[in-house]
């Protein structure tokens, strides 16, 4: 199937429903480190990518909701005043967050809908988080609401953690609803306070896809979140003031080791040494200080690899083939693991050939094509003209 471009979109709908669409989109994201820290109240630095999810809608007169994927053609119907269950499949995305909206106040109206993405989905570039995030804005455009992208960030996490069934932190909804253009953003979790932090000229960053997903993902997710909250209920009795394993500090977690057994010590020590690692990389971009930075997401990768247990063979590949290519430094799997992409950190000089270099020997090795592209942060979620 040829995917459908963008700027065709409108045409698409026209010829289906007759009439002409308002546009809308919402961006994946690239996490350049604060892995698995999310829902620990911790630190995350995503860019929006360039590459996002596109929705074409026009209102109906009654409350149903009609809805195609492009990516997948196909197509559900919904009547927002009868009782919803989850279906199991992409259609929880999209009527979780018409029923998160409509609880938190928004009477929606019905619509036509037609969704289209640019993204691969199950990449680890969120996909999931695009179209919620496209498909919030757009109804509440077409029902005339006024947008709080806090809220919506909010609401798309609800819908995903509660109808979807995936206990996801708040970070790609967040940074699909606030995604800043040539801009990483610094988020605490615990607060929502965000800092752009600008990607400088002279770096690029390159993604690598794998083209693999381990069917662990979700499952391991879930456990990795129980193993947190175990550590959690362990620390906070000698250590006061422990809410989550954002409270704990590197000197701590190493000085009450004996404390945890050892799976649930290496997963706090992931998580606790990886919000270091997050502010320690703001630090360093605003140095211009790359090899710091780059020096940080190669520890990163390690932390997942062996302490939280997230990665595989296939992105510990990508990521030693990337370090070996010229210009590159530093580079880490990103995303919940087990497959999906890795993010590099690339002097700009150098970001043509490093396609050209990692793709041909990850082929030759997996026997897999990888799909390879530097990222310039994007805005977030909104209306777009063609
Ligand atoms: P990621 O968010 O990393 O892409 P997820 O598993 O969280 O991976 O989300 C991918 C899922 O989101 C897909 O399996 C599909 O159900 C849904 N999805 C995303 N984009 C679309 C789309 N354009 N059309 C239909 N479903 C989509
Ligand atoms: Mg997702």
């Amino acid at each position: 199937m040829t995917l459908l471009a963008p700027e065709n979109l409108p045409d698409f709908f026209k010829r289906r429903h007759g009439r002409a669409p308002q546009l809308f989109r919402a961006p994946g994201r690239v996490n350049l480190i604060g892995e698995h820290t999310d829902y620990n109240d911790g630190f995350v630095l995503p860019a929006a990518l360039d590459l996002a999810t596109y929705v074409a809608i026009a209102p109906r007169e009654d409350r149903v909701i009609k809805v195609h994927s492009a990516n997948l053609n196909a197509d559900f119907v919904a009547d927002l005043d009868a009782p919803q269950r989850a279906a199991g499949d992409w259609s929880d995305y999209v009527l979780g967050v018409a029923l998160e909206l409509e609880k938190s106040g928004h009477r929606l109206r019905g619509a036509e809908m037609i969704v289209m993405s640019v993204l691969p989905m199950g990449s680890g570039l969120s996909a999931s988080a695009a179209l919620e995030a496209s498909v919030g804005y757009a109804l509440l455009s077409v029902a005339g609401a006024p947008i709080d992208r806090l809220e919506l960030a909010k609401i798309c996490q609800r819908a995903e953690n509660e109808f979807v069934g995936m206990r996801c932190g708040v970070m790609d909804q967040f940074i699909s609803c606030h995604g800043v253009e040539g801009c990483a953003l610094l988020l605490d979790c615990r607060s929502l306070e965000a800092r752009p932090v600008p990607i400088d000229p002279k770096v690029r960053i390159l993604v690598c896809n794998t083209m693999v997903r381990h069917q662990l993902a979700g499952s391991e997710y879930n456990l990795r979140r129980q193993d947190c909250e175990a550590a959690v209920a362990l620390l906070s009795q000698t250590i006061e003031g422990v809410r989550a394993l954002r409270d704990v500090s590197v000197a701590e977690i190493e000085s009450h080791a004996a404390l945890l057994p050892e799976t649930i010590l290496k997963r706090a020590r992931h998580v606790v040494t990886e919000n270091a690692r997050v502010l320690q990389v703001v630090a360093a971009l605003e140095a211009d200080d790359f090899e710091t930075a780059g020096e940080l997401m190669n520890a990163s990768h390690a932390s997942l690899r062996d302490d939280y247990n997230v990665s595989c063979p296939e992105l510990d590949l990508m990521v030693t083939l990337a370090r070996a290519a010229p210009g590159v430094f530093g580079a880490r799997m990103t995303g919940g693991g087990f497959g999906g992409c890795a993010v590099s950190l690339v002097e700009a000089s150098e970001a043509e050939r490093f396609a050209e270099i990692v793709g041909p020997s990850y082929e030759e090795k997996t026997g897999l094509k990888p799909m390879i592209f530097s990222c310039y942060p994007g805005p977030g979620a909104g209306p777009v003209v063609f």
